[in-house]
């Protein structure tokens, strides 16, 4: 498959990984839009958030986890960060693997345009 996150997965592209676990991956955004700004995606190929599924359950605890675990090894925990999926075109998803962006380090704008 040509997913460019499963092959950061693989080791095939090379990513700055910020946390890893046997089904997590994060990694720094190689075109950052903030301070910190992260990368968090399952190893498994998942194509966005509509795939996701109950049977996902255990796979999204994970990611909670390892966004908070994240945050504060970025330490932006207590300075406050932004979480955000984009799914589909119109909410500006690039790249066909579900991942979570995890940014901060500045005041995040809202509404986002
Ligand atoms: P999306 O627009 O799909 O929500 O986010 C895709 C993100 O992946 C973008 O922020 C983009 O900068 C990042 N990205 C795309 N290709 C690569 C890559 O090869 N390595 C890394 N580290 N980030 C990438
Ligand atoms: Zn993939």
């Amino acid at each position: 498959m040509d997913c460019i996150f499963c092959k950061i997965v693989q080791g095939e592209i090379p990513s700055k990984i910020v946390y890893e676990d046997d089904a997590v991956l994060a990694f720094d955004d190689i075109n950052p839009e903030a301070p910190v700004h992260v990368l968090v995606i399952p190893k498994k190929h998942i194509a966005s958030f509509n795939e996701l599924t109950a049977q996902d359950g255990e796979l999204l605890v994970k990611i909670m986890e390892s966004i908070q675990r994240i945050a504060i090894l970025k330490k932006v925990d207590q300075s406050g960060y932004r979480i955000v999926n984009n799914c589909g075109a119109d909410g500006g998803q690039t790249v066909g693997h579900l991942h979570f962006h995890i940014m901060g380090g500045r005041e995040m704008l809202w509404p986002a345009g």
